[in-house]
């Protein structure tokens, strides 16, 4: 079914494994920034997997002649009514920023779209596929670029109430 698998998970594991795949044989590197009092969050590892391997490709791919991918990994709780928030609570926070050419205002808008894609063989459903695993774990995604400056995705994941 639809309904991803309810596992908790130590986050800065699955980072490292994952990354550690989507970089072989790229000459990018990455540079690792986590908190080591993780929170746990309940998700699906081998979809939460899918969506740091698509943000990872994405920055491999804009980084042709190599760069750096700095991913890190905090603790972070969002007040309600704060600017960011869709909904207060504890979350991860998961950034992946790169080093690439980053995208244009215009296109900031539409790269989550399905199909929407800048690149010859795209498929354009990377960041749609990886919007959507988000959103079905009550999370949220924030893009942050200029053209010529990379890009910065921040993951937000609901950690799991300390009290459960
Ligand atoms: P695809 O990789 O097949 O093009 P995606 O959904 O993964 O599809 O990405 C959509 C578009 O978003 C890309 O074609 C590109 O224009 C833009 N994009 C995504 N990540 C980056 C990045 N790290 N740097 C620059 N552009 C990006
Ligand atoms: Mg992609």
């Amino acid at each position: 079914g639809d309904e991803p698998v309810k596992m908790r998970l130590a986050f800065g594991h699955l980072l490292k494994e994952t990354i550690s795949l989507a970089l072989s044989g790229s000459n990018v590197k990455c540079k690792f920034d986590i908190a080591d009092n993780l929170r746990l969050v309940e998700a699906d590892p081998s979809q939460i997997s899918q969506v740091i391997n698509n943000v990872v490709i994405n920055a491999v791919q804009a980084m042709s002649n190599g760069g750096n991918v700095y991913v890190s990994a905090e603790n972070v709780t969002v007040w309600p009514r704060s600017i960011t928030a869709r909904e207060a609570g504890s979350y991860v926070r998961i950034t992946f920023r790169d080093e690439g050419p980053g995208v244009s205002q215009d296109n900031l808008q539409k790269i989550f779209d399905p199909y929407f894609t800048t690149k010859e063989h795209g498929s354009g459903l990377g960041l749609a596929v990886t919007y959507s695993i988000v959103k079905k774990h009550g999370g949220h995604i924030i893009v942050d670029s200029s053209q010529g400056r990379g890009v910065a995705f921040h993951i937000y994941l609901p950690a799991v109430s300390s009290k459960e």
